[in-house]
């Protein structure tokens, strides 16, 4: 039984859509209907979205592992998290069954729902989300187990994250808000669908598994050489098969995808990872 559900934006300052939503909602109340449990809503780093930016001082959406919350740092968002934990958690032990975070990518994901496990609840909720919303893309983040991730949905028993692109960070499209909102929605649909039992008749459905981040390629002094082959910007969750354009070198020449088998690259030239020279990450396509 799902008995309290939160939903979370803000946790990076600067993704407008999961902000405008919760205002909204807090504003007028949640346009979906619902009756089985009390959805709450919170806007995590409001110092970060006061000052229109990601975070303050470090990424508060990687601050809740355990070691983290254990030893806290004297960053704005470090000391944050251990007040959100204190809200929303404790982590392990929280009083929230479902914590939903959303966020927003400059890539052009559309409406991504991110599970950090897939664990039941979590392979009910991807088949759910795709019979109601077919063109949602569901993102297994299973790599790892589910209280091992610093995310903040993960103070929740249960937690997953929306992710809705391609937005370019501090601005607000309408296609984007109303992807966003849709998703939200499914969601709040699913926690009623799963507290009434109505789900065992789903069907499995198509998934994309986390496997790597890949880097832009750099010369000896860490200066990029090769920016995001035309051929792959925004073609997030399309197949990219092997010998196919990744790079395009500011020499000219072209850099292919070298791996065995297709992948589905996501995250392509995400605004926020650029500082770590992350270029795509990728998946391979799975059964839920
Ligand atoms: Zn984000």
């Amino acid at each position: 039984m799902i008995k309290n559900v939160m939903f979370v934006a803000g946790t990076h300052g600067n993704e407008t859509s999961g902000i405008q939503l919760i205002r909204n909602w807090q504003r007028n109340g949640c346009p979906y209907k619902y009756s089985t449990f009390e959805l709450s809503t919170m806007l995590a780093n409001e110092e970060a979205i006061v000052r229109n930016v990601r975070f303050v001082d470090e990424d508060l959406n990687r601050q809740f592992s355990l070691p983290k919350l254990a030893n806290p740092e004297l960053t704005l968002e470090s000391q944050l998290a251990i007040d959100i934990n204190a809200r929303i958690g404790p982590k392990g032990e929280s009083q929230y069954d479902l914590v939903v975070d959303i966020h927003n990518t400059t890539s052009h994901m559309g409406a991504t729902l991110i599970l950090p496990s897939s664990a039941p609840f979590y392979v009910s909720m991807a088949r759910f989300v795709k019979q109601v919303l077919p063109e949602a893309n569901i993102l297994v983040e299973d790599e790892i187990p589910y209280e091992e991730h610093p995310y903040l949905c993960t103070l929740g028993k249960y937690g997953v994250m929306i992710e809705v692109g391609g937005q370019p960070q501090s601005v607000l499209r309408e296609d984007v808000y109303q992807l966003t909102t849709l998703l939200a929605g499914t969601l709040v649909a699913f926690c009623e669908s799963y507290n009434s039992n109505e789900l065992s008749e789903l069907a499995p459905c198509q998934a994309y598994r986390f496997i790597e981040n890949i880097h832009f390629p750099l010369d000896s002094d860490g200066q990029r050489i090769a920016m995001i082959h035309h051929q792959l910007q925004d073609k997030d969750f399309v197949p990219l098969l092997p010998g196919q354009p990744i790079f395009k070198c500011f020499d000219g020449t072209e850099k292919v995808w070298e791996g065995n088998t297709e992948v589905y690259p996501h995250f392509i030239n995400e605004a926020a990872y650029s500082k770590q020279h992350v270029a795509f990450a990728t998946a391979d396509s799975c059964l839920l």
